[in-house]
């Protein structure tokens, strides 16, 4: 059997996405900014995608802008309100120590240019409280940059408070909103978002595109210099299949989110029951506040990575944290962030599923994973020091 629960690194394209793209491929291959009708036709192609993402976030089409995914649309919203702030002497940015990488390490270069930044710690349980973001917030703070759900634990934040909070202080909100789009509701006005990333390959859609919603008003700063596309804020020929699957796929996920929700949640649960039964494990993150589709365990006395290859063996592809951070030795910051010492951090298991999945698959993945945890411990020293008492269990 093979299990693909790798969801949340990403996602098997939709027959939907893939159909929506075709014409583009071949038959409609005219640039968008051509002034005859071969181009004009890829244009009115581009102008309805960007009017249909815009209905689904609850926003303007013209407070849309293509990117190529997910990390440079928070590249650009970051780099947007610092550059809006530092004009006014506004230079201290909130986010939060679980971010994703392409935030975290946008601030990081912010930083070094004299940006002071707050990183706010989340609770053992993986959630911010807009309560801390208030008291974070200062005269001179320019932006708040807080994920809406989390990459590794899935858990998710009050968007719409932290939202609230920073519209009563004046301050720009930001939200990196990769897991959630397509798989939790958004509605960017109701949610007193000014500015939210997304990406189609996180939801059934193309890799290499995404979205950056920035509310009307909000000067965007160039990442790329060059023609007029995008209002001027994003040069390059626009990738108009990728933009065409993206919308298709962003359709397909809301109008099937209600019963999508119901069947996944399902299967999560199962899961996490069924890997609950390992002694010396534990689930990382909010139990219910948590994405429909993620899972994430600890387990003592395990190595992540010969736990990842061994299941890899018996067909269930599963990740250990980021995919960014897997290949390296050090462990998950996510992980770190919520409490987790290093020893435990370094045996997680992250699955992450979709719709797709079934009964069957999850039930062998409970057993797989059993029967991998069950070997490697007996294969491991530290185990046999932790039976044997000579070392204290941290995972009770
Ligand atoms: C995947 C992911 C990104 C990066 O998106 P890309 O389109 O792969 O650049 C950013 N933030 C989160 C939370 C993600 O899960």
């Amino acid at each position: 059997m093979q299990v693909y629960l790798d969801n949340a690194a990403t996602t098997k394209m939709s027959k939907s996405a893939i159909n929506a793209m075709l014409p583009y491929m071949d038959g409609i291959y005219g640039n968008p900014s051509s002034l005859h009708s071969a181009g004009q036709k890829a244009s009115e192609a581009l102008v309805g995608a960007r009017e249909r993402i815009a209905r689904l976030l609850g926003c303007e089409a013209r407070e849309i802008t293509f990117t190529s995914g997910g990390s440079e649309a928070d590249n650009q919203a970051i780099i947007s309100a610092a550059r809006i702030g530092g004009k006014k002497g506004k230079k201290h940015i909130i986010s939060t120590t679980f971010e994703h990488h392409a935030v975290l390490h946008t601030l990081n270069r912010l930083e070094k240019e004299g940006f002071e930044i707050t990183l706010l710690d989340v609770h053992e349980n993986g959630i911010v409280l807009p309560g801390q973001v208030a008291e974070a917030i200062r005269e001179d703070t320019c932006l708040v940059t807080i994920m809406y759900a989390n990459n590794e634990i899935g858990t998710i934040q009050p968007v719409r408070e932290i939202g609230a909070v920073c519209r009563e202080r004046g301050v720009l909100f930001h939200t990196d909103a990769v897991q959630a789009a397509g798989h939790l509701p958004i509605n960017v006005r109701e949610q007193n978002i000014d500015m939210l990333s997304l990406s189609a390959h996180k939801f059934h859609g193309p890799k290499g595109i995404g979205v950056l919603y920035a509310k009307k008003g909000i000067l965007l700063s160039n990442l790329i210099e060059g023609g007029a596309q995008e209002r001027g804020k994003r040069a390059g020929t626009e990738n108009i299949p990728a933009i065409m699957g993206m919308t298709a796929a962003l359709e397909e996920a809301y109008s099937h989110i209600n019963e999508n929700t119901e069947k996944i949640t399902a299967l999560r649960d199962r899961l996490i029951a069924g890997i609950s039964e390992i002694p010396h494990s534990i689930l990382n993150g909010d139990a219910k506040k948590r994405l429909p589709g993620n899972v994430n365990f600890c387990f003592e006395g395990i190595e992540g990575e010969s736990l990842l290859l061994l299941l890899d063996g018996k067909g269930v592809f599963a990740s250990s944290g980021s995919a960014c951070t897997s290949g390296s030795l050090e462990p998950s910051h996510v992980l770190l962030a919520i409490g987790r010492v290093h020893d435990i951090a370094h045996g997680s298991l992250r699955l992450s599923l979709s719709d797709e999945n079934t009964e069957e698959e999850i039930d062998y993945t409970i057993e797989t994973v059993k029967n991998v945890v069950e070997y490697l411990r007996g294969m491991s020293p530290v185990w046999r020091d932790l039976i044997n008492g000579k070392k204290e269990f941290i995972i009770k």
